[in-house]
C-alpha cells in the first residue's frame, strides 16, 4: 500500500505463562483466555484453532507484565499499543468492559507532567475514561485515576489516598 497506509487492527490473545504451561500439558479445558476484541476462548479451543489462526500471541509474565511480543510491527508505538491491550484486554477502569482494540493509549503519569511513553507508564483506556481520568495527582480528585500498583493497572477511586 501507500506510505500513508495505517496498520490494520490485529486481535491479540493473552496467555499468562503459568496458563501456557497448563495448556501445553493438555489441561486447557479449564482455562479461559481473553482476546483484545472482547471475545473469550478456552485454552483447549486455542489448541484446536492453532496459534497461527488467532493472530498475535503475547506472553505475559505474571509479575513483570508483558515481556515478549511475537510477529510485532516494526513501529514501537504500535508494539506498545498491542502490548498495552494484551496487558489489559478491556479498559481497566472499574466495571468498564470496553475492548482494548477500541481503547486509547493513556499515560498513567500525564505527558505534560513529565510522564514517559514507556510500557510501565502506559495503559489502555476507553475514550470516556481516558477523558475523565484525574491526570493531575495534586488536584482535588474528581473521578479517580488509573495507576500501576504492584505491576498491575488499577483504578484508584477519588475517595482513597493517591500514592
Ligand atoms: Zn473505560
Amino acid at each position: 500500500g501507500g506510505a500513508t497506509a495505517r496498520p490494520t487492527a490485529t486481535t491479540n490473545i493473552v496467555i499468562q505463562l503459568d496458563e501456557l504451561d497448563e495448556i501445553l500439558s493438555g489441561g486447557g479445558e479449564e482455562i479461559t483466555l481473553r482476546l483484545t476484541n472482547g471475545a473469550e476462548i478456552s485454552g483447549a479451543q486455542l489448541v484446536e484453532k492453532r496459534l497461527a489462526e488467532c493472530g498475535l500471541a503475547t506472553l505475559v509474565h505474571p509479575y513483570e507484565g508483558a515481556v515478549n511480543l511475537y510477529r510485532t510491527s516494526r513501529h514501537a508505538s504500535e508494539k506498545q499499543r498491542l502490548m498495552a491491550g494484551a496487558e489489559n484486554p478491556t479498559c481497566p477502569w472499574a466495571e468498564c468492559n470496553y475492548p482494548a482494540d477500541k481503547c486509547q493509549i493513556h499515560h498513567l503519569q500525564a505527558w505534560k507532567h513529565g510522564g514517559e511513553t514507556n510500557m510501565a507508564n502506559l495503559s489502555v483506556a476507553c475514550p470516556y475514561h481516558n477523558g475523565v481520568n484525574d491526570d493531575d495527582p495534586h488536584a482535588p480528585p474528581v473521578r479517580g485515576r488509573l495507576e500501576r500498583r504492584q505491576g498491575r493497572i488499577v483504578w484508584v477511586p477519588p475517595w482513597t489516598n493517591s500514592s
